[in-house]
């Protein structure tokens, strides 16, 4: 029997238990228990934690951690907390998450390229009035990211008969009939030909304020925009200006530099924007718990750590 695997999360008693439930379900060899209910001796026998949101002080009671999943795939919170000296942090790569976050930008981008936005002010002021239909294969929709959930979003929205381009840090090889775009020089090529530009970038150094005012003029004029990544990557004050200027038609956003989204935020209010509460891609308990089963049994079957965060990429 191998030592306790702990658990922290700053998460309500009835999700903890939802996450233990199906963590136990999922590898029924091994003991997940609460940092809460570890003695002191257990605590210095664990190797490996799982995390949801944790307290740094409490993951920094465990000195022997060979390796931290997180149970989210963001983790630009846990890198920062955590500080470069812990253990190796793994992210959560789950196919059911990434299936999720494609039906939710094909679903945003819909709304967008079908005029939901307009026949909503339009029902305002009782105004008939019928747009011309635009078909997909008229629309481009640019991924910032072509990562596990942009690479899902694209193969969804190549299905829908969208146009597509997308964007890396690295240049990679593309599906065919996606334009592919790398490097901050090859921002400009993405946004200048994307009338949909759908954001699902990590926070790093780098894309923290990437969308400000001279990124969202290079978009094309009217252009729409879904912001499904983090929220400090669009900088909020920009993005209204150039709503107000008309240089943008529409903005959909989940995710916030502070959220909740304080009720004061003139982001609440504004038409042109969708506020959504970070519900792009939820993890689930069963899916999650599945992957990370896998993670644990591949590592004590080899020693080998699951691929972790590259601390000087920060993602
Ligand atoms: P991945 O790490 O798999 O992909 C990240 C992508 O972003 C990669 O294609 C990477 O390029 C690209 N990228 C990173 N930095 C840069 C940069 N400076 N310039 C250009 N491209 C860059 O992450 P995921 O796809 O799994 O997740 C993406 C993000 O989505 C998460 O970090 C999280 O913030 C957010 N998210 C939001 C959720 C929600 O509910 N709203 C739910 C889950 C995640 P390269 O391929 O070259 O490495």
């Amino acid at each position: 029997m191998s030592e306790p695997i702990a658990f922290l999360g700053n998460l309500d008693a009835d999700e903890e238990a939802e996450f233990l439930a199906a963590l136990a379900h999922a590898m029924p060899e091994e003991t997940v228990r609460p940092f809460r209910t570890l003695s002191e001796a257990e605590r210095s026998g664990v190797g490996i934690a799982i995390v949801a949101n944790p307290d740094p002080a409490e993951v920094a009671q465990l000195p022997n951690l060979a390796w931290i999943q997180s149970l989210w795939a963001g983790v630009e919170r846990l890198v920062r907390d955590l500080g470069p000296g812990s253990a190796p942090i793994v992210r959560l790569i789950d196919p059911e998450l990434a299936r999720t976050m494609a039906e939710a930008v094909l679903a945003w981008t819909y709304y967008l390229q079908r005029d939901m936005p307009a026949y909503r002010r339009q029902q305002e002021t009782a105004t008939w009035r019928q747009l011309p239909y635009r078909p997909p294969g008229t629309t481009t929709v640019g991924l910032l990211g072509l990562g596990a959930l942009g690479s899902a979003a694209a193969d969804r929205l190549a299905q829908a008969g969208f146009r597509i381009a997308a964007w890396s840090r690295s240049e990679k090889a593309v599906a065919p009939g996606v334009t592919g775009f790398s490097g901050p020089e090859g921002l400009a090529g993405l946004l200048g030909v994307s009338d949909i530009v759908v954001c699902l970038l990590p926070l790093t150094p780098e894309t923290r304020g990437l969308l400000d005012a001279g990124q969202l003029a290079a978009m094309k004029p009217g252009a729409g925009l879904i912001n499904f990544g983090r929220g400090p990557i669009v900088v909020a004050d920009a993005l209204l200006a150039a709503l107000d200027a008309g240089q943008l038609s529409h903005a959909v956003l989940d995710v916030f530099e502070v959220e909740p989204l304080p009720a004061e935020s003139a982001l609440w209010r504004h038409p042109g924007v969708t506020v959504l509460p970070h519900i792009s891609g939820p993890t689930t308990p069963a899916s999650s718990a599945a992957v990370v089963a896998g993670n644990v049994r591949a590592y004590r079957a080899s020693g080998r750590i699951p691929a972790a965060v590259d601390r000087a990429r920060g993602y």
